[in-house]
């Protein structure tokens, strides 16, 4: 149950270089966990999280 702890998301309004990058959907992924087990689906995903925005998106396996 700690791991939920993780999905914390950036404020944001960080000054960023980035930002308009993000605001254009080109955003910076990063694999957050390598597999992950999302409980609303039921199915093993990998988490993905944008290193600038902190926006983040699932793929399931
Ligand atoms: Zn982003």
């Amino acid at each position: 149950m700690a791991d939920i702890l993780k999905f914390r998301k950036k404020k944001p309004g960080l000054k960023s270089k980035g930002k308009t990058l993000c605001a254009n959907n080109h955003h910076k992924w990063k694999i957050d966990n390598a597999r992950q087990f999302d409980v609303t689906s039921g199915k093993l995903i990998t988490l993905y999280r944008c290193e600038r925005c902190g926006v983040q998106k699932t793929r399931l396996l």
